[in-house]
């Protein structure tokens, strides 16, 4: 078969690999497969997991709908709005692991995975299926946006954390060649412990006056007024290793939370002022009718995370293995 195939389900996140199995022995060759044991871990992994954030979500009860990306068809082992238990999507971070590892796991139904690295990213994303929903969770560099940005089936970024990068995420949007069907969700990262080494923008307080403004709200304003072809999906954060191995609630996830009740009460105070700004009205209506998002919850602390209000969990270790020394 000619690879224009394989070229024309790059072209739409819409076209499911299914649909060709031309493309498919393509991406099969290219990719070095994994021995079956390694698979069967793999899998069985992933299940232990997945099976955790169900019935974390079960003991949470009815949360926060989250609906599933408009292409992937496939995803019905992860979100889903539907039903009394909504589930909290479930992103396999596979960062320094070998494209077998997610195929293996893509064979198995999964679709979502998270990378750390702008390169690995590109490159993984360019041999493995098209249908797969990548993240980028990893520090966002303004220079790797246009990059970042071009990758036709990149789900979400989850680390925006400044008004230079949307300005160049959502410039690469609106000049691509082929425009995305859909728009693409941004996470903005929040600092909840604030902790100096951990990126994010300062988290916001239910009380405080002054979280009416500051660097926060004033990202997500300008998200939701300037750059239509971004969607504000919510809110995430890392959080301090510490808090995630002690018993209590985690008090960055509840900070998080708290965040996220702040930032929409700023958003709904501006469009109630006197200068009323149609678009910013128009967003945060449409907004309201699906909540912001919480990204929380890793290997660690993944099952507290759920119980605390996490739609949206990343986990790598426990379900690839442990990573090299650096992590
Ligand atoms: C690596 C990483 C994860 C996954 O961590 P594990 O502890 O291996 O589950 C989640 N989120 C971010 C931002 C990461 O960098």
């Amino acid at each position: 078969m000619p690879s224009c195939v394989v070229l024309r389900s790059f072209s739409t996140t819409r076209t499911p690999l299914a649909a060709s199995a031309a493309a498919r022995a393509t991406l099969a060759k290219m990719v070095q497969p994994v021995p079956t044991e390694r698979a069967a871990e793999l899998r069985d992994n992933y299940d232990s997991i997945a099976n955790q954030v169900k019935a974390a979500a079960e003991k949470r009860g009815a949360g926060p709908t989250v609906s599933s990306p408009s292409y992937s068809a496939a995803d019905s082992n992860q979100v889903d709005g539907q039903g009394p238990h909504p589930q909290p999507r479930l992103v396999a971070v596979s960062k320094y692991k070998p494209a077998g590892d997610l195929l293996a796991l893509h064979e198995h139904g999964v679709r979502h995975f998270g990378e750390n690295y702008p390169q690995e990213l590109e490159a993984k994303a360019k041999e493995l299926p098209r249908d797969i929903a990548w993240h980028y969770i990893g520090t966002l560099q303004s220079n790797k946006c246009k990059m970042l940005a071009s990758i036709p089936n990149l789900f979400a970024i989850e680390t925006l954390t400044s008004v230079k990068a949307a300005n160049q995420l959502h410039n690469t949007l609106s000049a691509l060649s082929l425009p995305r069907e859909t728009r693409l969700n941004v996470f903005l990262q929040v600092n909840t412990s604030g902790e100096e080494q951990k990126s994010g923008l300062p988290a916001l307080s239910r009380s405080s006056s002054s979280s009416a403004d500051g660097p926060l709200v004033d990202l997500a304003v300008h998200i939701l007024q300037k750059c239509p072809t971004l969607r504000l999906k919510g809110l995430m954060t890392i959080g301090s290793l510490e808090a995630s191995t002690s018993d209590a609630p985690n008090p960055d996830f509840e900070r998080l939370k708290e965040t996220r009740e702040a930032l929409v009460a700023a958003l709904r105070a501006q469009t109630g002022g006197a200068e009323q700004d149609d678009a910013l009205r128009k967003a945060v209506d449409e907004g309201e009718e699906e909540e912001l998002e919480l990204s929380m919850g890793m290997s660690s602390d993944f099952v507290e995370a759920i119980e605390q209000g996490s739609t949206n969990v990343r986990v790598g270790s426990s379900i690839f293995g442990a990573r090299p020394a650096k992590w």
